[in-house]
């Protein structure tokens, strides 16, 4: 009989199909980069737990790794017979079934030694998903013999703000689902009769690929499910303004091409990106584009921020999961030909707030638009700095009220087939006759490397050389997006871009960028595609 874990019947509640292969096929499990990410921070969620629930340090760490699978139960089971102090990682096994609590809290009821079972999740609320796994969660340690007091699930309090000191009492909240997960003891017990029933098949079920994969986190077997499956030439999924339903409706309609969907059933839109996918021409309505961002006046200013966001903050007057800017690049553009550059950064480990503040209302002057991609992004940034710092909120209101989004204007103005269904910035730009790309930068070329290297850059532990590097690759991103931004606005206005930044492209590797046909448009071949 195969031991079921409850994160493989949690995996059976999602999917039979994932169950089956993590017993049958382990080997086929990869994990994303978003699934290694969610790991890593649920590591410090964890870590915050231990000072909560143990602040003398005087309770008991199962480790499983070095303990060994026996080992680590064995102990368990003796220091839940015998302790009556917290114990983390506790493993439970009866019946085939396994399970490991991440807190046990030594508690009386009636008069007798009994445990609070602690699940921690790093989520700021409780999710459909979390009463599944914390009913399982109880079913085997009751099935075990533990005497279960009470059964919670904590997660973090997103309103909760950092006091300082290692002060993390407010960290998490409490839910007592103990009737609730006492009560679905059957239902639990029907789930493990099926999930046996499944992992003794022979024959893999069908399962067709659907929102089960990816919600409400990535399947490790989606690179093995999705692979098996045509890809469509040119994906529905292009369309702009494409809804989950609409895209479903589609499908039932028998539509899986944008060769096949018929123009009388898609928005006007979505009609020009079908046209222009399937005639590899770019559309771009340049009048359409000048009229929009006419009357701007000069000069003009290109920023960009770089944020953080911890589960558990690190700064004294800061919430779990707020975004921070660390980092900010800023072109500057007077005319058309004089351009120059600041930017900020910070990695001494402080909280950047303030001198980021201070920099950016220096260095953005008092007049002329502040252009940005995706403004609501930029514009929260600058409202929670201006709350943050009142003696700044006038002058960082001031800049707030000079920006200027491009996003809209290039999704209403500009295709190219090139972006496969996606305007975001990286996209774009390798569409764009300036031919900048992002591919080749060094180490960080998203904003999700640039939150990873922050974080390393910013531990105590990391060496001063590889601080250095990270500096210089931080600097480079984001002075490359600031870049890119100067570029499409000159695209967008017809204006001939300024003279190259060679400190933003100053890696060969980014020029020029990929020739796949369909990402060195020319202006000439744009421009003669433009459609009204
Ligand atoms: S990728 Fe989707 S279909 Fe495949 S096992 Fe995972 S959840 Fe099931």
């Amino acid at each position: 009989m195969h031991m079921l874990s409850k994160s493989k019947l949690l995996a059976f509640r999602r999917c039979p199909k994932w169950l089956w292969l993590e017993i049958h096929k382990p080997e086929l499990r990869t994990e994303s980069a978003a699934t290694l990410a969610r790991l890593r921070t649920g590591f410090a969620v964890g870590e915050a737990a231990k000072r909560i629930y143990d602040p003398d340090g005087l309770g008991a760490i199962i480790d499983i790794d070095r303990e060994g699978f026996d080992g680590a139960l064995a102990r368990s089971a003796d220091l839940l017979t015998h302790s009556r102090l917290p114990i983390f990682e506790a493993g439970f096994a009866a019946n085939g079934l396994l399970a490991f609590a991440d807190v046990m809290l030594p508690v009386v009821g009636n008069g007798e030694q009994m445990w609070k079972l602690v699940e921690i999740k790093s989520s700021t609320s409780v999710k459909d998903y979390h009463r599944d796994d914390i009913a399982v969660q109880a079913f085997i340690a009751r099935s075990a013999g533990v005497r279960l007091h009470s059964v919670i699930l904590a997660h973090v309090d997103g309103s909760w703000v950092y006091p300082g000191n290692g002060d993390y009492c407010g960290l998490l909240k409490e839910h007592d689902l103990t009737a609730e997960v006492f009560a679905r003891c059957d239902e639990v017990r029907g789930w493990i009769d099926n999930a046996r029933k499944i992992g003794r098949q022979a024959e893999e079920p069908e399962v067709a690929v659907g929102s089960q994969c990816h919600d409400p986190f990535d399947c490790g077997f989606c690179a093995c499910c999705h692979g098996k499956l045509l890809r469509a030439e040119y994906p529905l999924e292009w369309l702009p303004d494409l809804t989950a339903a609409k895209l479903q409706q589609f499908a039932q309609q028998g539509f899986s091409d944008l060769q096949t969907v018929p123009d009388e059933i898609l928005t006007a839109k979505q009609r020009i990106v079908k046209k222009h996918t399937l005639a590899k021409t770019a559309f771009f309505d340049a009048a359409g584009a000048v009229a929009d961002l006419a009357g701007h006046g000069s000069p003009a200013y290109f920023l960009d921020f770089e944020t953080i966001q911890f589960r558990v903050p690190i700064w004294e007057g800061t919430r779990p999961y707020q975004q921070i800017a660390f980092q900010f690049s800023l072109h500057r553009l007077n005319g058309s030909e004089e351009m120059s550059h600041s930017d900020f950064l910070d990695l001494s480990g402080n909280n950047p707030s303030e001198p980021l503040a201070r920099a950016l209302v220096s260095d953005c002057g008092d007049e002329g638009p502040v252009f940005v991609y995706n403004a609501p992004f930029e514009k929260s940034r600058i409202c929670e700095m201006a709350e943050r710092h009142p003696d700044l909120a006038r002058q960082l209101m001031l800049i707030h009220a000079r920006i200027v989004d491009l996003l809209p204007v290039a999704r209403n103005r500009y295709y190219h087939p090139g972006q496969e269904g996606s305007w975001s910035l990286k996209a774009v730009l390798p569409t764009l006759p300036s031919a900048l790309d992002y591919a080749g930068l060094d180490g960080v070329n998203d904003g999700g490397a640039a939150m990873d290297a922050y974080s390393e850059a910013i531990r105590p532990d990391t060496g001063e050389e590889r601080r250095r590097t990270i500096q210089s690759q931080l600097l480079a991103y984001c002075r490359l997006d600031t870049y890119a931004l100067v570029n499409l606005w000159c695209f967008l206005t017809s204006q001939k871009p300024p003279g190259l930044d060679v400190e933003a492209v100053g890696n060969p590797a980014i020029m020029p960028a990929r020739d796949s046909g369909l990402h060195s448009p020319d202006r000439t071949r744009i421009q003669a595609a433009a459609i009204s």
